[in-house]
């Protein structure tokens, strides 16, 4: 691995895929406007102080009167003929947890049901208390190497989510690990509450009593020590009702927490009374009513959808992608990298199976993949497009058409990364320092 920090000038790049401003409309992308990419063919990108500061093509890049003057103070990237596009956004991770889902597996392929293995004790529950007895210092190693994974993949934004300590004490430091992580990455981490991922066991039978803890004093703490950006709620049969998600959203509301949501993965709920709340994204949407198609399409909310979970889980079944982008829905791609459901942190893998099983063309799964999951996530004003101006989040991946990164399923065609600035991975023989 080789890390550079300085002014970054890649050159002969032979698809830059920028998704730059596709229209008027303002908002995550919709419709037709998902499949413009805004490719520039033999392009360059000068990267400054980690922003981008300008886009165009090589030969016009290479006669910049600035870069003429500087060009020994510049990192230059020959690209020879290689896709650069924005680095992934992964708006939807849960990557505070200390062992892998070993016996989970197993159960599951011969024949075990989600629910049958939560039955067994198995499940989210078993992660909990590998959580609750790890060091903060522990869990903030798990997730600086999954970060490092992120970036190695191509992930420059990843959004984290606590949930698998499900105490006060246990989603603090959760919270915590995931920020000592963060600042310790050159990528960008937007951190997400998630207490209400299940009712931990010392509450089972008394749900209610749980939500309060979680509205009356996890929340009010988190938001006081602003451990994180989001309030997440898994809205599910076997986890939390529509009734107790309203509540929690409130409570999130009340402490200016923006909302994001778990929907629809296992069973149906209406989704009218959650976008009441504003939801940033309801994630999963396996099981959504067609009524309720027409009111995501006219809000802002993004519906995000992990292929990853189906895969791993082995369902047949995956979101009916086609009839939400007809509706006029905004959809995000994410990894749910988790250690029970997908564990997975590759997002050309989702995309890959948004390409195969949900029938999203390749072009609609690299905008999903990117300047919507910065929709998603609400930084879509300095992430998700490559455009002077925008943090410098770039991937440089070893194909010569961006079809090629959903078809090359399971291998990692990622050669560089770039996040805010910051060069990481296997540079190759034509970079010149
Ligand atoms: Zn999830």
């Amino acid at each position: 691995m080789t890390t550079v920090l300085a002014p970054l000038l890649l050159i002969n790049i032979g698809q830059l895929v920028t998704l730059r401003d596709a229209g008027p409309q303002l908002g995550p992308r919709r419709g037709a406007s998902l499949s413009e990419l805004g490719i520039i063919q033999d392009a360059a990108v000068l990267c400054l102080g980690g922003k981008i500061v300008s886009i165009g093509a090589t030969k016009d890049a290479l006669r910049d009167p600035w870069l003429k003057k500087n060009r020994k103070k510049v990192v230059e990237i020959d690209c020879v003929g290689r896709v650069v596009l924005p680095g992934f956004v992964d708006s939807h991770t849960h990557p505070v947890f200390t062992q892998p889902r070993l016996v989970d597996f197993e159960k599951r392929i011969s024949g075990a049901s989600y629910e049958e293995i939560a039955a067994a004790h198995g499940g989210i529950r078993s992660s909990i208390e590998g959580v609750r007895k790890a060091t903060k210092a522990a869990l903030a190693q798990r997730v600086s190497a999954a970060l490092a994974d992120f970036a190695s993949h191509g992930t420059t934004t990843v959004e984290a989510k606590s949930g698998y300590g499900l105490s006060l004490d246990s989603e603090v430091k959760s919270l915590e690990a995931i920020r000592l992580a963060a600042r310790a990455w050159p990528g960008t981490v937007v951190s997400t509450f998630l207490g209400a991922h299940v009712v931990p066991p010392e509450y089972r039978g008394r749900s209610q009593e749980y939500v309060d803890l979680v509205c009356k004093e996890m929340i009010p703490a988190i938001a006081k020590r602003k451990l994180a950006q989001f309030v997440d709620v898994f809205c599910d049969r076997g986890a939390f009702s529509a009734a107790e998600t309203m509540q929690i959203f409130a409570a999130a509301k009340e402490h200016h927490l923006a909302v994001r949501g778990h929907v629809g993965q296992l069973s149906e709920t209406r989704l009218g009374p959650l976008l009441g709340y504003d939801p940033a994204s309801l994630d999963h949407m396996d099981y959504v009513n067609d009524a309720d198609l027409s009111a995501l399409a006219a809000s802002c909310t993004v519906a995000t959808f992990v292929p990853g979970a189906n895969y791993f889980l082995g369902l047949g079944r995956y979101p009916n992608a086609r009839h939400f982008l007809e509706s006029g829905v905004a959809v995000a791609l994410a990894t749910d990298y988790n250690p029970g459901s997908s564990p997975t942190l590759s997002m050309p893998m989702a995309m890959s199976l948004a390409c195969t099983h949900m029938k999203m063309s390749p072009a609609e799964a690299i905008a999903a993949a990117t300047v919507n999951g910065a929709w998603a996530l609400r930084v879509a004003n300095r992430k998700g497009t490559v455009e002077a101006g925008k943090d410098a989040d770039l991937a440089l991946l070893d194909v010569r058409d961006y079809r090629e990164i959903p078809y090359w399923f399971g291998s990692n065609r990622c050669a560089l990364t770039i996040a805010n600035g910051v060069a990481s991975g296997p540079l190759h023989a034509g970079e010149k320092t």
